[in-house]
């Protein structure tokens, strides 16, 4: 009668072999192969057998147009016609700046990471859960690139998923305020935005996402922010999770969970200033994967994106994590040869003469730092589990 080996879960990889091409020129922190190096490392574990691999499609202008404003649009893929960003369009739009920069598929290549995004949606409504490494350009706003972000793939697929009037939390925690998400879903009462990040007042965008700014007061708190101060671990970043994401999670009820997981809160990061190690970073998924809604054979509903996260190595290692605990997979602690060998014929080498250079080729694991819980982070947990953000739900 009973005793049935439960179902494999369902899970799609969203993927293009556009996403090999480099993007953002030179000398952009994100001028890195970090989806193709991901993809090429869970191949190394034979862990693509776990679920499938989806071929990304560009999202249409029209798409894009459920979030972004036309004048936007039509700037921006008439740069990529043009194969450069006038100047009033740099000034108007920020394109083509320092930090948004134009490059070959300066349109398209974003485009197709935004039509996954909207894909994963999808595959989500579905009965799979999704993971699109590209995407997670949580920055982008409705009429201007920011952040490195030019489309706002995360906005899109909530857009997707409300469009079937399913009840979404979003999840970021990439070490930076999702400032264009949260923006979007301001007075949408079925769109919950919990973002964890390193506090505007010493780290980008250098506004906004206080505690104090829980969201838009005519549809109630929408809207949860917890910023953290540098140097936050492993167990300290626990510490602030737990108090807030389970909570959120049963009281807001949603139907799926749209998860940025932007790896810049890894200690590796060259840009980011938080201090986890992979196994922190995985640990952390790892509560949001058990923990989300599920369809009725027990695959979850959740969708993750990519996002921020600037050491190579250390995301491909990280969303190979990712990719592990959507589609139930074991890896090994040791990291295969071909994995290795991927990983060193990117060149990297920003860090080589680091103490822990040669272990990322070895080991899936960092060395634990063993700090204790500063007395600030206590007080940030504590001031999450006395305020009344659930008061109006
Ligand atoms: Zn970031």
């Amino acid at each position: 009668m009973e005793s049935a080996a439960p179902a494999p879960v369902k899970v799609a990889f969203l993927w293009s072999e556009r996403f090999r091409n480099r993007g953002y020129g030179r000398n952009h922190p994100l001028a890195i192969p970090r989806v193709p190096l991901t993809l090429d490392l869970i191949r190394s574990y034979d862990a693509l057998k776990g679920g499938e691999l989806i071929e990304a499609r560009q999202a249409t202008e029209d798409e894009l147009g459920w979030f972004h404003a036309p004048d936007y649009l039509a700037a921006y893929a008439n740069a990529e016609c043009r194969q450069r960003v006038e100047m009033a369009e740099r000034e108007r739009y920020k394109l083509g700046t320092l930090e948004n920069p134009y490059f070959e598929g300066f349109y398209t290549v974003p485009a197709i990471a935004a039509g996954a995004s909207i894909q994963a949606a999808e595959c989500v409504l579905n009965g799979q859960a999704a993971f699109n490494p590209a995407g997670g350009m949580h920055h982008a706003r409705r009429d201007r690139a920011g952040g490195f972000c030019f489309l706002n793939d995360p906005v899109l697929a909530i857009l997707r998923l409300r469009r079937a009037d399913w009840r979404v939390l979003y999840l970021d925690i990439d070490a930076h305020h999702a400032d264009g998400v949260e923006e979007a879903f301001r007075d949408d009462a079925d769109v919950l935005t919990l973002s964890l990040h390193m506090n505007t007042g010493y780290a980008y965008p250098f506004a906004h996402g206080a505690f104090e700014d829980q969201g838009s007061r005519a549809s109630g708190h929408t809207t949860i922010n917890v910023p953290l101060p540098a140097g936050v671990h492993d167990a300290e970043y626990e510490t602030v999770f737990d108090a807030i994401w389970y909570p959120a999670l049963e009281r807001f009820a949603p139907d799926a969970v749209v998860l940025q997981a932007g790896a810049d809160a890894l200690f590796l990061d060259p840009l980011a200033r938080f201090k986890l190690t992979t196994q922190g970073f995985a640990a952390v998924v790892e509560k949001i994967v058990n923990a989300a809604p599920r369809h009725a054979d027990g695959t979850p509903r959740l969708l993750v994106t990519g996002g921020g996260g600037y050491h190579l190595l250390g995301v491909a290692r990280a969303w190979t994590a990712v990719w592990a605990l959507l589609s139930g997979c074991d890896l090994p602690d040791s990291i295969p040869a071909e994995g290795a060998q991927a990983m060193r014929a990117t060149g990297w080498e920003l860090d080589e003469d680091e103490p822990w250079f040669a272990s990322l080729f070895l080991s899936r694991f960092d060395a634990p730092f063993g700090l204790p819980v500063r007395g600030e982070i206590r007080r940030i947990a504590g001031a999450i589990r006395r305020h009344r953000f659930f008061a109006c739900w």
